[in-house]
């Protein structure tokens, strides 16, 4: 498969990414921490006018031909990046457009649904939600309301819509980042993947395929993975990370490794990942990267309780057991609570033999 030269140029500029300076073009302090963004992210920064922020169509590249990706900014939600932390796709083929991902606030989902549309004005027959999560999927909103696409998402999606962790998101998200969040809704999909793994939702759009696996709740209430056959293009969304440390607790960690595996089992050539650029393979370094720390992870904690060890020791050794991921965004935002997460997990399985 033939993929365009911005990705080579990518891989080339993360190993340069090391001795970047935390600072914006103009040498003022940046609030985006510059030295973890992939590529277009980081190219973005340095072209932007002090105050201005980011939008998808400054991140845009054609990863292979007919499929885009924007790269969100590595980091958590907050005022400099508004929410725009987080990937998104889509590909244009002769009949119509599929989107994968909505971004994360009704600006945003405007801002990507323009995006598109500065690149083809085929009709968007599908967009399909990866997960729940706020970066992934509260932009799609804008696209309810400006086009006719079919909303394909996990059928947890519900279960999350009437949960008081979306209550929640959303009411911090109005707060922080007010008129981003003006005219918010829910989008209630069309259709859902009903849980099958290794049995894909398939849908064609001109002669193009996609496969849409239903992943368990590996990271979310409930995930996707989208398999590209022809083109053997995986979109792993929250599956794999780079330069960032996964958020477990949402998820389940048994779906965890039997996603993995499916995903192994699919062929793919070029992997794009919901946060960090996509890469070629494999081997895919982000894939051999998070599944040994959640391996590692999952195997200390289970050391921990069948040995006695207290909750907070383990966490704490935890801590200081990967130090090859101290530097990654979000590391002391989630790691000691991962650590604590999968304790609990592996404490009722090895105890009470339920998860
Ligand atoms: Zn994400």
């Amino acid at each position: 498969m033939r993929i365009f030269q911005s990705l080579a140029t990518v891989a080339l500029s993360i190993c340069l990414l090391a001795t970047t300076q935390a600072v914006s073009a103009a040498g003022e302090d940046h609030p985006i921490r510059v030295d973890i963004q992939p590529e277009p992210v980081q190219a973005a920064l340095e072209d932007q006018e002090p105050g201005e922020v980011l939008s998808p169509e400054d991140t845009l590249r054609e990863v292979a031909p007919g499929v885009y990706v924007t790269y969100g900014v590595i980091g958590t939600i907050d005022e400099f990046n508004r929410g725009f932390n987080g990937n998104a796709g889509f590909v244009v083929t002769d009949e119509g457009v599929v989107v994968i991902d909505a971004l994360g606030s009704p600006r945003l989902g405007k801002a990507w649904l323009e995006t598109i549309r500065s690149v083809t004005d085929k009709p968007i027959e599908y967009l399909v939600l990866t997960h729940n999560h706020p970066d992934h999927s509260y932009g799609a909103v804008a696209f309810r309301e400006e086009t006719d696409a079919t909303v394909i998402a996990h059928p947890a999606t519900e279960d999350y819509l009437r949960s008081n962790q979306f209550a929640d998101s959303v009411a911090y998200r109005e707060d922080l980042l007010e008129e981003d969040f003006e005219g918010f809704e829910a989008v209630h999909p069309d259709e859902t993947v009903e849980p099958a793994f290794g049995e894909p939702l398939e849908l064609e759009v001109g002669g193009e395929a996609f496969h849409v696996y239903n992943v368990g709740g590996h990271h979310s209430f409930g995930d996707l993975l989208i398999h590209m056959p022809d083109r053997q293009i995986t979109w792993g969304s929250d599956l794999y990370f780079q330069n960032r440390t996964t958020y477990m607790l949402d998820g389940n960690l048994e779906d965890y490794f039997k996603a993995d595996e499916l995903a192994k089992g699919l062929e793919t050539e070029l992997m794009i990942p919901g946060h960090g650029v996509a890469q070629e393979g494999p081997p895919f370094p982000m894939r051999e990267k998070t599944v040994s720390y959640v391996t590692r992870l999952r195997d200390m904690m289970k050391d921990a309780v069948e040995n006695m060890v207290p909750l907070s020791e383990a966490v704490n050794q935890a801590e200081e057991s990967f130090p090859e991921w101290e530097d990654t965004a979000l590391f002391e935002e989630n790691h000691r609570k991962n650590a604590n997460f999968i304790y609990t997990q592996m404490e009722q399985k090895l105890l009470f033999g339920e998860e």
